[in-house]
């Protein structure tokens, strides 16, 4: 029988931080450090994030949105103000 010490260190599964191992459960993420740990997570989904807009802006749908957002975008401050306000009836 060979001894195989625990390790002294475990990794939080929210934020990604080694933590000491009788400290996990009183653990609190760091914002930052959960923010870093998501975008080291969703580099891969990041990374493709331009292209796969440019693939669905070519869909009916995409183009749709694209047709909307183009005709219906405020041109002005006043059009932009009168766009939120809500209408009496
Ligand atoms: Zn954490």
């Amino acid at each position: 029988m060979t001894y195989q010490p625990r390790p002294h260190y475990v990794t939080c599964s929210e934020c990604g931080r080694r933590v000491v191992r009788h400290e996990i459960d009183s653990h609190v993420c760091e914002q930052e450090q959960w923010l870093d740990d998501q975008v080291v997570r969703l580099r891969s989904e990041i990374g493709r994030f331009e292209a796969d807009l440019a693939a669905w802006l070519q869909t009916p749908q995409g183009a749709f949105e694209r047709y909307y957002a183009a005709t219906r975008r405020p041109t002005t401050t006043s059009e932009l103000v009168l766009a939120h306000v809500p209408t009496v009836r």
